[in-house]
């Protein structure tokens, strides 16, 4: 069970552990499951809220990387698929399998029957796990998504990737709780902000606690360190004087998240002014459009008015809407940037300079080990791809002989507890829950699923959903706030639960609603409540 932030921090000062891993991402918190899983004592740390930056900015797509087909990627694309297939079987709740329905223009770069092929060597890649594809003609489409716009339409094909069900920050938070019942400490709101490896071989790390107000300082030792601190990794390594062979260049992404343009469950798929790939995703209530794929040189990134208008101009010569989608119909944005790893020295990377082809740099990741210094700094990756991340940490630092022996020890089953799945759904629908209710409850809290259904026998009246047509009960919401390290509202409206994101109510409309849970969740003494919602709110 993942502890309380002040039970971690209480003992942290002085303490020693095999591995300190820097950054609550997806490559940082699926190294700490890794490493803990084998017995290795972890301490994973952020500067932020877990998952609060690269992490939480993706499209919340597992996926095998069909584009990567055209550009000849075939080892990059089997070996995704396999990532992506050994995700779905692992966490079987959270990650799904889902349609992508493609729609072609006439005149498009390559002809409708031979992206049909394209898909059918892709299922194939893919193991055939997922059902087949299948070529669509313009009828099909106007008849299945009478959204999309037929009228330069030649035909589409539909084919089969996967999704986080809740999102990516959902999924990185899940790790992290499984890699903290596997014993690893895990602390958010805590910077590594120095870091020197002393004559005997053991890291001293300073560590600045930031949310305390006199800001309170830490020194941990570790035998070793794993760098997952994404677009940062550079600058911490720059800060501790580690030269690297690869570095990072940032490639921004913007997706911006409307109310729900189609209620099928579908990925509708379309190809960009530019020739990209361009989505319709669904996100809980919502839809979410994207992305762009645009290079910029400093953090953190931000959504430009040209990148909203790229977005919205996109999306309407696309769609069959009675009304074109405006500025006004945005409930929120998500912008990261993809660490794109490149090497360092001595020749300019691909894609260093403006001339180069700068869409085509590699999105793989790339892991490099000091087994001198013991550190290990991730760059770049996919979601995806985290299990092999997880394992390539673990080979790593085991090959550091940091561990003496205990890797040697088998992995502790890290996937989904599918019998305590069973018993959990017994008695959920014991209590009347509908299959809905009982599905997300699981695949939102997995091993504390129980601890809902006993806050739902202790009173009745946390069963109840926050809004009518919002699947989140009020039990689900109290739990993530006091069991779940959410330090404040945005962390539980935008990380634990997708409130921020996924119900469509904005602006004037969404201020009695935050009150409400602020109150019903903190308790309102001396007008906490109120102050947590302006906080939230500027
Ligand atoms: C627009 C977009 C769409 C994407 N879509 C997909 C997709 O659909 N599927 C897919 O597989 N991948 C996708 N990706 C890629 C994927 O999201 C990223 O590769 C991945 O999230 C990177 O994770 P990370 O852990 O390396 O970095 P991050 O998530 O950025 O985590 C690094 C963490 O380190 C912390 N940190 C930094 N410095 C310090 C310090 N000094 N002390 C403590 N903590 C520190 C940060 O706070 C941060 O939380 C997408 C990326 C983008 C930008």
């Amino acid at each position: 069970m993942l502890k309380s932030r002040a039970e971690v921090t209480q003992s942290l000062d002085g303490e020693l552990f095999d591995v300190l891993v820097i950054g609550g991402g997806i490559n940082g918190s699926v190294s700490a499951l890794s490493l803990s899983s084998k017995g290795v004592s972890t301490l994973l740390i952020d500067k932020g809220d877990f998952a609060s930056e690269t992490s939480q900015q993706s499209s919340s797509l597992a996926w095998g990387g069909i584009k990567y087909l055209e550009s000849g990627e075939f080892s990059l694309v089997w070996q995704l698929c396999h990532s992506r297939n050994e995700l779905m079987r692992f966490f079987p709740s959270q990650v799904k399998e889902i349609r992508f329905f493609t729609k072609l223009e006439k005149g498009f770069r390559k002809p409708r029957f031979f992206i049909f092929l394209g898909t059918l060597v892709y299922w194939l890649m893919g193991r055939f796990t997922m059902r087949a594809p299948r070529l669509l003609s313009k009828q099909v489409i106007a008849n299945d998504e009478p959204v999309v716009d037929v009228k330069n339409c030649q035909g589409g094909v539909e084919y089969s990737d996967c999704y986080f069900v809740d999102t990516d920050t959902r999924f990185v938070f899940n790790l992290i709780k499984q890699a903290a019942k596997q014993g690893a400490k895990a602390v958010n709101y805590l910077e590594a902000t120095k870091l020197s490896c002393g004559g005997d071989g053991i890291w001293d790390v300073e560590i600045l606690d930031r949310l305390d107000p006199e800001a309170k300082t830490y020194k941990v030792r570790a035998r070793a360190i794993v760098n997952a601190a994404g677009p940062y990794a550079d600058k911490l390594n720059a800060s501790s004087g580690v030269a690297t062979k690869f570095r990072h260049v940032f490639s921004k992404g913007v997706h911006l998240i409307v109310p729900k343009i189609t209620n099928s469950k579908r990925v509708l798929t379309f190809f960009e002014d530019d020739g990209r790939m361009f989505f319709v995703i669904p996100m809980g209530e919502c839809s979410c459009i994207g992305t762009t794929d645009t290079r910029v040189e400093t953090l953190p990134a931000v959504v430009s008015p040209e990148d909203r208008e790229f977005i919205l101009s996109n999306i309407n010569k696309r769609l069959n809407l009675e009304k074109p989608l405006t500025l006004s119909d945005v409930i929120s944005e998500r912008c990261g940037v993809r660490p794109l790893a490149v090497e360092t020295k001595p020749k300019p990377a691909k894609g260093d300079d403006a001339s180069s082809d700068w869409m085509s740099l590699s999105r793989k990741h790339v892991l490099e080990a000091d087994k001198t210094k013991g550190l290990i700094s991730i760059f770049g990756g996919k979601l995806t791809d985290c299990l092999n991340v997880g394992r390539e940490v673990s080979e790593a630092i085991a090959d550091m002989g940091i561990t003496k022996g205990q890797m040697q020890s088998a992995d502790k089953p890290f996937w989904e507890d599918l019998a305590l799945k069973q018993t959990f759904a017994q008695r959920a629908k014991g209590l009347g829950l509908s299959a809905d209710a009982i599905e997300r409850i699981w695949r939102r809290f997995q091993d504390d699923a129980t601890r809902i259904l006993d806050d739902y026998q202790a009173d009745k009246t946390l069963m109840q959903t926050i809004t009518p047509d919002y699947p989140l009960t009020w039990a689900e919401l109290k739990f993530a706030a006091r069991h779940e390290m959410a330090m404040g509202l945005g962390d539980l409206l935008r990380r634990r639960t997708n409130i921020e994101q996924d119900m469509p109510i904005k602006g004037k409309a969404l201020r009695p609603l935050l009150l409400d849970i602020a109150r019903t969740v903190y308790g309102d003494q001396q007008g906490a409540a109120d102050k947590a919602v302006e906080e939230y709110l500027k």
